[in-house]
C-alpha cells in the first residue's frame, strides 16, 4: 500500500507546488475563509497550510491519511473512474508517503485540538482554534532522485505562489497569506460577498473578483483590461481580458477556469489566442482570467489525476464561445 501510494505520489506530487495545490484545495473544501501558507526552503523543508474551516473530527484524523478511505464517491461510474485516473481521497496519503506529515485539527464541538503524527500514527491533544493545519516536512526525503530534480528555493517558491494564485483568482471571498522563511510574500484580503445585503449576488461576486484580480495581478491589470461577458447556448464566459503591451506580456498569466476549477486547456487557450490575433494582431502572451461555466454533463473532469485537464464533450462549442467572448470584449472601445 505504501508502494502504491508512492507511485501515486510520483504521478501527482512532482514538486512542492503540487502539495500546496492539494492542501489549499482541501482547505477550501472545508469552507475556510482564511488560509495561511508557510514555507521553508521553497517548500522542501516545510509546507504548512493553516485554515479556519470546519476541521476534522478526532476519530476521522487517521482515516484522512488512508488511501481512498475518504473518497467522495457517490456513484458507480465515479468509482470506476477512480480506478484509472481518479485522485480522490488520496492526496494526503500520497503526500505522506513522500514526506513527514502531521495534521492538527479542531472542529466546532471539540474541547481541544488533536494532533496526528503521520509517521508514528500517534494522536494527542494540542492547542488550536477551529480549523486545520497540515504540515509537510522534508518532501522527497525518501526519494532523493526526485529531490534532485527540484530547482532553486526561489523557483520552487514561485511555483508555490502560482499554485495559490490559481485558487485565489476563483475564490475572492477567501483571504490568503503566503510566508516564506518568516517573511510575508503575498497577502490577498478576503473580499466580502454579503448575501443579506440585498445587493445582486452576481454583481457582488463580479466586484469582489475584480478587486481580487487587481490584488493578485496588479492594479494596472484592472486598468488595462476589459470585462468579458458572454453567453451562448450551454456556455457562459466571464472574466477580464488584458490589453497587452510589451511590459505586461506574461507567458504564465493566462488563467482559465471551468466551473470554478483552474484548468490548463488547449481549446480555451487556442480560442483566446485566436481572438487576440484577430482583434489586436500579433500579441501572443496576453494576461487574462476567463471563467467558463458549462453544464457539468458536457465536460469530463476525470481525465487527469489532478483535474487540471478536462475534456469537453463538444470542443467546438467551447472554442467558439471563448473566442467570441474575448473578441467581443476586446472590440468594445474602452471608456
Ligand atoms: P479528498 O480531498 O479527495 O477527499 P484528501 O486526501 O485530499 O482527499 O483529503 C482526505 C480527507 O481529509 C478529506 O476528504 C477531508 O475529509 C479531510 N481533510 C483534509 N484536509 C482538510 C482540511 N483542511 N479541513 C477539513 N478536512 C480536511
Ligand atoms: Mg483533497
Amino acid at each position: 500500500d505504501e508502494l502504491i501510494s508512492q507511485i501515486a505520489a510520483g504521478e501527482v506530487i512532482e514538486r512542492p507546488a503540487a502539495v500546496v495545490r492539494e492542501l489549499v484545495d482541501n482547505a477550501l473544501d472545508a469552507g475556510s475563509t482564511h488560509i495561511t501558507l508557510r514555507l521553508l526552503a521553497g517548500g522542501v523543508r516545510l509546507i504548512s497550510v493553516e485554515d479556519n474551516g470546519v476541521g476534522i473530527p478526532a476519530h476521522e484524523l487517521p482515516v484522512a491519511l488512508k488511501r481512498h478511505a475518504t473518497s467522495k464517491i457517490t456513484s458507480l461510474t465515479e468509482l470506476e473512474s477512480v480506478g484509472t485516473m481518479g485522485f480522490r481521497g488520496e492526496a494526503l496519503a500520497a503526500i505522506q508517503s513522500v514526506s513527514e506529515l502531521s495534521v492538527l485539527s479542531r472542529t466546532a464541538n471539540q474541547d481541544s485540538a488533536m494532533l496526528l503524527d503521520g509517521r508514528s500514527g500517534e494522536l494527542q491533544p494540542a492547542a488550536r482554534a477551529q480549523g486545520t493545519t497540515v504540515e509537510v516536512k522534508e518532501l522527497f526525503y525518501s526519494t532523493p532522485a526526485r529531490r534532485k530534480f527540484l530547482k532553486t528555493d526561489n523557483t520552487e517558491l514561485a511555483h508555490c505562489v502560482e499554485a495559490v494564485r490559481r485558487h485565489a483568482l476563483t475564490r475572492p471571498e477567501v483571504g490568503f497569506a503566503i510566508w516564506h522563511e518568516g517573511k510575508l510574500v503575498e497577502q490577498w484580503r478576503a473580499q466580502t460577498i454579503d448575501a443579506a445585503s440585498g445587493e445582486d449576488l452576481n454583481k457582488q461576486h463580479q466586484a469582489a473578483l475584480d478587486r481580487r484580480l487587481a490584488d493578485v495581478l496588479g492594479d494596472d491589470f484592472l486598468e488595462n483590461s476589459v470585462a468579458v461577458h458572454y453567453q451562448s447556448g450551454n456556455v457562459t464566459v466571464v472574466g477580464r481580458a488584458g490589453i497587452p503591451d510589451a511590459a505586461r506580456s506574461r507567458a504564465d498569466h493566462q488563467f482559465a477556469y471551468v466551473n470554478g476549477r483552474y484548468v490548463r486547456d488547449k481549446v480555451i487557450t487556442h480560442a483566446a489566442r485566436s481572438a487576440y490575433e484577430d482583434v489586436l494582431h500579433g500579441h501572443r502572451q496576453p494576461i487574462y482570467a476567463l471563467y467558463v461555466e458549462i453544464d457539468p454533463t458536457r465536460v469530463d473532469v476525470n481525465v487527469h489525476p489532478t483535474k487540471i485537464e478536462v475534456r469537453f464533450r463538444d470542443g467546438r462549442e467551447v472554442h467558439q464561445a471563448v473566442r467570441h467572448a474575448v473578441e467581443n470584449a476586446l472590440a468594445v472601445p474602452r471608456a
